[in-house]
């Protein structure tokens, strides 16, 4: 078991692809986020990150693992 960066649950991350992991989260669901999305959240200056990425990736469920980039974080933020 690994830990969701996004809401620090319990996940299962797939980081064979370095750049662009894999994780099935508890909490969020299913998703992939680019390494470059991952540097560009604003931690810094919204407090509330965690729970806005988390209900982006809720909201975007499939059956497919999600992927978020930095268009999408541009979207959320
Ligand atoms: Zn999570």
């Amino acid at each position: 078991m690994a830990i969701c960066m996004i809401c620090n649950s319990k996940a299962d991350i797939d980081d064979n692809n370095t750049h662009e992991p894999k994780i099935a989260c508890s909490s969020c669901g299913k998703f992939r986020i680019t390494d470059v999305a991952l540097n560009v959240i604003p931690k810094n200056v919204d407090p509330n990150w965690r729970i806005k990425i988390q209900d982006w990736i809720r909201m975007n469920q499939t059956d497919r693992y999600v992927l978020i980039t930095t268009s999408v974080i541009k979207t959320i933020f």
